[in-house]
């Protein structure tokens, strides 16, 4: 069943002379279970429909069913609700609190969503087990490789349990060896059942992706692509 569903999703910035149409009738359904990644020339609107995904911004119109709730008018306080139990995210930068550990990083989601404090040690480190980093519960970010922190990272994104993982160019800030560990990563996420939607300029990145979801001037003019129409584009 669908886990994401963009009706007519239209994004409005500025008015009258400054108005900018970010997405323009952007319409695109993701099932539960997918693998997919947003490429597009920059300013084409990726960053704008991952924001909304994400429930980090609402559209100016058009409805956006997350998991079969429209979430597209809801209030800040409700979109952080609906981000803490649906989503992960994972960015670019890894965004890891320097002074806590490893585990410590990881538990905290936990913490505003309601998990017993008894069960959040333990689940954290089942997360950084599943990232490969059971030896680092301890360790703080500085102590670790760039591929290492973003895998507390998707370790973080991954602990509350989320129906979809967001990551916004994952790897942009890794080298090709680090790329891999992490791609390895979501696919044995995606593979264990976890949706997975990411943004990324790199052909060799979304070729690992079951699904390559293209836009141009706010608009979705590919949106079932396979990593083989890469090698035609
Ligand atoms: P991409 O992620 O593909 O580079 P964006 O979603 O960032 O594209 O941008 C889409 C369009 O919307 C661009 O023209 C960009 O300049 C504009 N835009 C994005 N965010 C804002 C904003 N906060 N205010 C005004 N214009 C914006
Ligand atoms: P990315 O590197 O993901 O493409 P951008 O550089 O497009 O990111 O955007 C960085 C931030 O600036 C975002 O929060 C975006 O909403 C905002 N932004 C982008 N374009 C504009 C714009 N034309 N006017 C105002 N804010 C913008």
């Amino acid at each position: 069943s669908a886990i994401i569903r963009l009706e007519s999703i239209y994004k409005i910035y500025g008015s009258g002379e400054t108005e900018v149409r970010a997405l323009n009738d952007v319409n695109l359904i993701v099932e539960q279970g997918e693998y997919c990644s947003i490429m597009g020339p920059s300013g084409s609107g990726k960053s704008t429909a991952m924001n909304i995904i994400g429930c980090l911004d609402r559209p100016t119109g058009g409805h956006y069913y997350l998991d079969n709730v429209d979430v597209a008018q809801m209030n800040d306080k409700e979109l952080a609700h609906i981000r803490n139990k649906k989503l992960g995210f994972v960015f670019q930068q890894f965004h890891l609190l320097p002074q806590l550990t490893a585990l410590e990083n990881v538990m905290l989601p936990m913490v505003y969503a309601d998990i017993d404090p008894s069960e959040r040690r333990e689940r954290a480190a089942e997360a950084l087990q599943r990232v490969g980093l059971a030896n680092r519960l301890n360790n703080k970010p500085t102590q670790l490789s760039g591929g290492q922190q973003q895998r507390v990272a998707i370790a973080r994104a991954i602990v509350n349990r989320p129906v979809v993982l967001l990551a916004d160019e994952p790897t942009g800030a890794l080298d090709s060896r680090t790329t891999s560990e992490v791609l390895d990563i979501f696919s044995e996420l995606n593979n264990s059942g976890i949706t997975v939607v990411m943004v990324t300029h790199e052909p060799d990145v979304a070729r690992q992706t079951k699904r390559i979801v293209w836009f141009r001037d706010g608009q979705v003019v590919h949106s079932d692509l396979t990593p083989a129409d890469l090698n035609h584009l």
